[in-house]
């Protein structure tokens, strides 16, 4: 019986020097440990210095500033009326409502408000909410000028200062803006850049509003790569809401025999492996969280290859040795290039290629790259496999499975059904009929809807001055129908977690009782008090009535088309 390494901890966490409270809300969220840009930059921002960070989106750089800020803003909180005592500027609004709902997520229990600024909303609200009290503003910074002009946001009692996503605040021409803002903040206060690389431009602002600062990176690009294993690189690029429906498609094109899957917490450990189960996959969880005993159990059935899909954290996979893992999936790009490293190596060995796979939103596109510096290695970025790349890879291990049974015989008996059709058919003709047989078993549970790429999207991203700079929230959304595919409807359960609803639940209860097979359904999604289910549209009806006289976890509940 393997012993994993001891469920960690959060002493990572503690280790930074961050209060008590602080340390108890990482946990609630599932964090195991700190990532590389948090263990290097929280203690030199905690201990007061101004800090460059070379970082992009999906190492945790959030937490990585708002950890160490809140830290300090909430050893006093008697607070200056209507001053804000954390500003961070970010280049777009839907980076500024993101930041903010972060931040309030991590300042949890603390008294200490977020308020996001940001253009295209109105502003009065705005002016109500700094009324009421910002400790900490999330602000672009058009808005953020705004608001200085009118008298309504005031700085002068500023502590902590953060440029998030500063080369893409300066692409956008905000470089004066930023500038302006800055005159109105006290010398005292500290600062911290965020920025992908140190491009000449950056080390101009730095020079200009930073005091000997430190820097830590993540990408370290000239760091050997160390031996990689023949390993089959690839990244799809899904915006978020899409990422499930994704990560099915990608593991129904694969079929792999082992395969990890990699997330960053053991939150959505355990709500990737419910769903994926729900669906049919073999799929166990593994993290930090569970007991020993679980764990043994869960490597037990994952090495006798009774569970296809082991769905775990960094911390948990970290010493396992595992032979036989025929794919890495990164459901969450990982928190720097050398974890992908890391992640990566245990696919390919024994001699046999390996294959990585990666699930990346669109901003996280130079996270790819730095990984390329690193492993000097090419990951290609391809769309997700379509429908009909599916249907030809269903119809190759079709050819394959035949292949296989014809060389190791054994089918004396079937012999003899031929034999009688051959009297009647061309045999030829008999064979092809069987292969369409067996292939449309497989077929039957292809899935019902194409997913949109969101290369698309990211290539639509806005830069440049003028116009509406901020972009509204671009809100990916699976396509509803293409040539081949089915379209799909979004079914309303009126219970969710609350009531113990789980994704096995309602999987369980649409093909239990409608007998539409688990993999024809799209994504599942479980509020506290409802649930959301897409299905094919053709078969909604007969969905809603099977579900209308049945229970689900012993209840009856309300299902009805979901009205948005
Ligand atoms: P960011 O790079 O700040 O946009 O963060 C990317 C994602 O990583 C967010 O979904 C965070 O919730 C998550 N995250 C940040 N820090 C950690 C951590 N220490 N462990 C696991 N997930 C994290």
């Amino acid at each position: 019986m393997t012993t994993l390494p001891r469920p960690a901890s959060v002493s990572g966490f503690s280790a930074l020097g961050l209060a008590p409270k602080l340390i108890a809300s990482v946990t609630a969220l599932g964090y195991e440990e700190p990532t590389p840009i948090q263990r290097e930059a929280i203690p030199l921002l905690r201990e007061g210095h101004d800090l460059i960070g070379l970082a992009g989106t999906g190492t945790g750089k959030t937490a990585a500033f708002t950890l160490p800020m809140l830290n300090r803003l909430a050893m006093h909180t008697t607070r200056q009326p209507a001053g804000a005592r954390g500003l961070v500027l970010v280049p777009t609004r839907e980076l500024a409502m993101q930041v903010s709902e972060a931040i309030h997520k991590y300042a949890k229990g603390l008294p200490l408000t977020v308020v996001p600024l940001y253009g295209g909303a109105p502003m009065d609200q705005q002016i109500r909410a700094l009324r009421r009290g910002a400790d900490i503003v999330v602000a672009t910074p058009g808005r953020a000028l705004d608001h200085l002009r009118r008298q309504t946001l005031d700085l002068s009692g500023l502590e902590v200062l953060v440029l998030d996503e500063a080369d893409e605040m300066l692409d956008m021409g905000f470089a004066d803006d930023i500038d302006t803002i800055i005159t109105q903040t006290p010398d005292t206060r500290q600062t911290a850049l965020f920025a992908v690389t140190m491009a000449p431009r950056i080390a101009a602002i730095t020079g200009k509003h930073l005091r000997n600062p430190r820097r830590v990176t993540i990408a370290h690009e000239k760091r050997a790569a160390g031996k990689l294993p023949r390993i089959r690189q690839t990244a799809y690029i899904v915006g978020r809401a899409q990422k499930m429906t994704a990560l099915g498609r990608v593991l129904d094109f694969e079929n792999p025999k082992s395969a990890i899957v990699f997330c960053r917490t053991r939150i959505e450990v355990d709500e990737l492996a419910d769903t994926l189960s729900a669906h049919g996959f073999g799929a166990q969880a593994l993290h930090g969280g569970m007991e020993q005993k679980q764990r043994d159990r869960v490597m037990q059935l994952f090495r006798k290859e009774q569970a296809e899909i082991l769905v775990a954290t960094d911390v948990a996979a970290r010493g396992l040795d595992i032979k036989h893992v025929s794919h890495v999936i990164n459901y969450d790009v990982p928190t720097s290039p050398e974890v992908y490293v890391h992640r990566i190596g245990r696919t390919g060995r024994i001699g046999r290629d390996g294959i990585a796979i990666t699930l990346a939103h669109p901003r996280e596109h130079s996270f790819l790259r730095s990984v390329e510096a690193l492993t000097r290695q090419k990951i290609d970025v391809l769309p997700l496999p379509s429908l009909a790349d599916l249907r030809a890879r269903r119809l190759e291990a079709t050819r394959e499975q035949l292949r296989e049974q014809l060389t190791n015989g054994g089918f004396e008996d079937a012999r003899t059904i031929v034999e009688a059709l051959a009297q009647e058919f061309d045999v030829f003709d008999v064979a092809a009929a069987a292969v369409t047989l067996v292939h449309h078993a497989a077929e039957s549970t292809m899935p019902a809807a194409e997913i949109e790429s969101a290369a698309a999207h990211d290539r639509s991203r806005e830069r440049g001055r003028g116009g509406d700079r901020e972009r509204p929230h671009a809100a990916t959304s699976r396509t509803r129908t293409t040539e081949h595919a089915a379209p799909m409807a979004v079914l309303f359960v009126g219970a969710g977690k609350a009531a113990g609803i789980r994704p096995g639940d309602l999987v369980g209860a649409i093909t239990g009782e409608a007998g539409v097979p688990g993999h024809a359904l799209g994504a599942i999604t479980i509020t506290e008090t409802h649930s959301l289910v897409e299905v094919p549209a053709a078969r909604a009806d007969s969905i809603l009535t099977a579900l209308r006289a049945t229970k689900i976890r012993g209840q009856r509940v309300t299902v009805r088309h979901d009205r948005g």
